[in-house]
């Protein structure tokens, strides 16, 4: 089938041959950070070395959200539907709140500063789970050089006191992360060292304690070609996720049950849409878009 890799027959079940795979918009630097507004029906996402953040739906078209936008990348829902953002130019989390203004919640671990926080997670409890790998200070294409002051490290944040909490130090450059539906999993990808010969193409997965600490780690799947960047899960706890040629789906043992052939490199994507399943995806220097046979899991 055209468009399509389908390694299980499950796989099968939750494409729709007769779905496009539509592009959406186009003409950006470089797509990620995409999130769905279900009460606005509207999705935002980056337009990361263009320094400004998207916004796109069906009836309204492609606008622009905000810019400059110090270079944000991740961005997430907070419990109360405010939009949380990862800032590589501010080194910081932030939460755009309802009036508008934006609050920045953590820049700083211990006095020094955040590297380039670059995806994030609201579990359902409000604390915010982010990645800070160094990619975005190594260059002045996504935020501007500045020098690293932290390890590259995953963080749990306690929106209401501030507080930061190391949950994970064994990365090189974690990247998306995600929680099973239950939230008794939390995925994390690693894409290694910028400009290493090779990315690593990992993706673990950690055992979430009752008090928020992570257990285990172990390789749960390895992404190829490419690497992951960013993924989400679906109803039954599968993985959809980034990768060099497409979107990988992936289910919660780790097998590959089939791939949606873009052309080009997918970066990140979100479920959306109003039943969320209409997958968003990143594309390079377009936004595209293909309903699916599943339903992306709840978020809030
Ligand atoms: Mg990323």
């Amino acid at each position: 089938m055209d468009g399509f890799e389908i390694h299980d027959p499950r796989f099968a079940a939750f494409i729709l041959p007769n779905a496009p795979l539509e592009t959406l918009a186009e003409g950006f630097r470089w797509c990620e950070g995409p999130v769905w507004f279900g009460d606005r029906d509207e999705l935002l996402f980056s337009d990361l070395p263009n320094d400004r953040v998207m916004r796109w739906s069906e009836h309204g078209g492609l606008s622009v959200f905000r810019t400059p936008a110090n270079f944000e990348n991740g961005h997430a829902r907070d419990r109360k539907g405010r939009l949380l953002s990862c800032s590589h130019r501010g080194r910081c989390i932030t939460r755009t709140e309802l009036d508008g203004t934006i609050t920045v919640l953590a820049d700083r671990y211990e006095g020094r500063r955040l590297n380039s926080p670059n995806d994030l997670v609201c579990k359902s409890d409000g604390t915010i789970w982010f990645t800070d790998p160094p990619y975005g200070i190594q260059t002045d294409y996504e935020g501007g050089k500045q020098v690293s002051e932290l390890p590259a490290r995953v963080y749990r944040l306690d929106p209401g006191t501030g507080h930061l909490t190391v949950v994970a130090d064994d990365f090189e450059g974690p990247n998306g992360l995600c929680f099973s539906p239950d939230e008794s999993r939390l995925y994390i990808a690693e894409s290694g060292l910028q400009f290493a010969a090779e990315p690593t193409r990992h993706l673990r997965v950690f055992v979430v304690g009752s008090g928020g600490a992570l257990s285990g780690g172990r390789v749960f799947h390895t992404v190829e070609p490419g690497f992951s960047d960013g993924f989400r899960c679906d109803v039954d706890g599968n993985l959809w996720s980034s990768a060099g040629d497409g979107v990988h789906c992936i289910d919660p043992s780790g097998k590959l049950l089939g791939k949606i052939l873009t052309p080009g490199t997918v970066a990140n994507l979100a479920f959306g849409g109003r039943e969320r399943s209409r997958l968003f995806l990143c594309v390079g220097q377009r936004l595209m878009a293909i309903y699916v046979n599943q339903r992306g899991a709840r978020l809030l």
